[in-house]
């Protein structure tokens, strides 16, 4: 009986607080999940739309008999002037509503911290985008993990410009002049216009992140999507840069999604994957007709949509590359599209190209043998998702810290081939820069070629593969990670039921 009731005691209690994206919310979700995979009494907080996303997974680890659950917070639309359903930024987000979703979220503040209490929370995870969980969780006297999305290499390489601005030193506009990055592990250059602007000179953002920064200082420890052979110099140097303790528990997508419908599933509502089964399955479909590594996989993520200009010259390279490939265009409304319905007709007739409107179960698709290389945008998911998938990656950042992840592709693990973009700039906003069909073209050519070069990056990049496998299974770096975090969280819990 005794030992028993000393069991439950040690269960711990742990909230998971998404920011509304979507790219924030898959990783934090896996997480979750993999807390309740490991014994972990689970609640992840989300306002319905958000909740939507994954509430099919959770259920489905529910129904497996794991302690998870959704608790869902309404979204004060009306008082924020929003349409109901509007919640979360991604694609579609119309830049109006970008202040109001903030304002939305602001005001649930309150609300959210009392959750905490009621439902008797020993640990809150939270996104790196609400700062003021880490206060929450000091008034409540528990700790704050901060999940701080994008590669620790990337957090790095911010600390090193905000250490020594080193791009103060390039006084010319040029796209050429270079700088080094100051302490870290690799001697890496960039241009001043491939930082975010916000780290350029400050601005209303700026603030913000001092803030984020602030209160990952004052956390119990951050959690990364990561793994140790990824990029276990960075994690090492990070942590005696900051001074905080952290755990990179990834690839969390492929530990996470183990099953088919949550593959399939992933980041998408219900509703929409229901009309969207048989398109899912039809995309699958061309790619087992296809031979193994011979299609290019496109996508730029869940948050941008390009202007016509710059899908043209997508289509012209792709077209002109000779390679399969597959493509997921996400389109600006209002834009004329006929160049594309006359391009996707062109391609299909050709059985050369598959083109995906909106949302790709890219998961599913990444794994297929048949996709040999991806074009990306440099989102941190899907750079772990393409390493776990083993594939060398065309980069083409665009906004957030795209820019340093691509460095840590090309030039510290040497998986990745630069397109050759030139400037960072704020999401949703194209700025001048169109990126040549030639330009493209050549990226292509080297990522899909059998030239030395390619078939090196393209070993590397399986040997990645591999080690991620290995990094999620018992007694791998992120399991181990994982399972000492959770006792390291139990104990606490004990030491203050025991008032130590
Ligand atoms: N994603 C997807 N289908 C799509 C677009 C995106 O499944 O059509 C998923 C992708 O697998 C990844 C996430 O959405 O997990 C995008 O996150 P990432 O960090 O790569 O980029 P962001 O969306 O933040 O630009």
């Amino acid at each position: 009986m005794e030992s028993a009731k000393e069991e439950v005691d040690t269960k711990i209690k742990v909230m998971f607080l998404p920011f509304a994206s979507t790219s924030h919310i898959i990783p934090m979700v896996d997480i979750a999940r993999l807390f309740a995979m490991h014994g972990v009494d689970v609640t992840i907080i989300a306002t319905p739309v958000a909740a939507s996303l994954f509430q099919s997974s959770v259920g489905r680890d529910s129904s497996l008999g794991r302690s998870i659950r959704t608790h869902v917070v309404k979204f004060p639309a009306a008082e924020v002037g929003l349409p109901v359903g509007v919640e979360t930024f991604n694609a579609d987000t119309a830049p109006d509503m970008l202040p109001k979703i903030g304002k939305g979220l602001n005001l649930l503040e309150k609300e959210i911290e009392n959750l905490f209490e009621e439902l008797e929370a020993d640990c809150i995870v939270t996104d790196m985008f609400y700062p003021w969980t880490v206060d929450a969780a000091a008034r409540l006297g528990i700790p704050r993990l901060i999940l701080l999305a994008g590669s620790c290499f990337a957090h790095s390489a911010l600390h090193s410009v905000k250490t020594y601005a080193p791009h103060k030193d390039i006084k010319s506009d040029s796209t050429d002049d270079k700088f080094s990055l100051p302490g870290l592990p690799h001697r890496l250059k960039m241009t001043p216009l491939q930082l975010p602007d916000w780290l350029r000179e400050p601005n209303g953002y700026t603030h913000l992140m001092e803030m984020i920064r602030d209160s990952e200082r004052r956390s119990y420890g951050s959690v990364f999507d990561s793994f140790y052979e990824l990029e276990g110099e960075y994690l090492d140097h990070y942590k005696k840069a900051m001074g905080t303790k952290s755990w990179s528990l990834g690839p969390v997508s492929m530990w996470a999604n183990q099953d088919a419908a949550d593959k399939a599933g992933r980041g998408q509502a219900k509703l929409e994957q229901k009309g969207k089964e048989e398109e899912d399955s039809g995309c699958l479909k061309w790619l087992h007709s296809k031979p193994e590594n011979s299609v290019l996989y496109v996508s730029f993520g869940s948050m941008s949509k390009f202007p016509s200009l710059q899908l043209v010259e997508i289509a012209q390279a792709l077209e002109d590359s000779g390679h399969d490939f597959m493509w997921v265009v996400k389109k600006k409304d209002g834009e004329d599209g006929s160049f594309l319905e006359e391009f996707e007709k062109r391609v299909k007739a050709s059985n050369k190209g598959y083109l995906i409107w909106g949302w790709a179960p890219q998961l599913l698709i990444l794994e297929n043998p048949a996709i040999g290389g991806i074009v990306t945008h440099c989102g941190w998911n899907t750079v772990m998702e393409s390493v776990n998938a083993g594939l060398a990656m065309a980069t083409w950042p665009m906004f957030a810290e795209q820019f340093f992840n691509e460095k840590l592709l090309v030039d510290a693990l040497k998986i990745g081939v630069a397109v050759g973009v030139k400037e960072w700039r704020k999401w949703q906003q194209f700025g001048e820069e169109v990126v040549k069909k030639d330009q493209i073209a050549k990226a292509i050519a080297l990522l899909m070629g059998n030239g030395e070069e390619s078939v090196e990056m393209r070993r590397r990049a399986r040997e990645l593969s591999d080690a991620a496998k290995r990094a999620i299974k018992f007694g791998g770096s992120s399991h181990t990670n994982l399972l000492q975090l959770i006792q390291e969280l139990e104990s606490l819990k004990l030491d203050r039921i025991n008032g130590k």
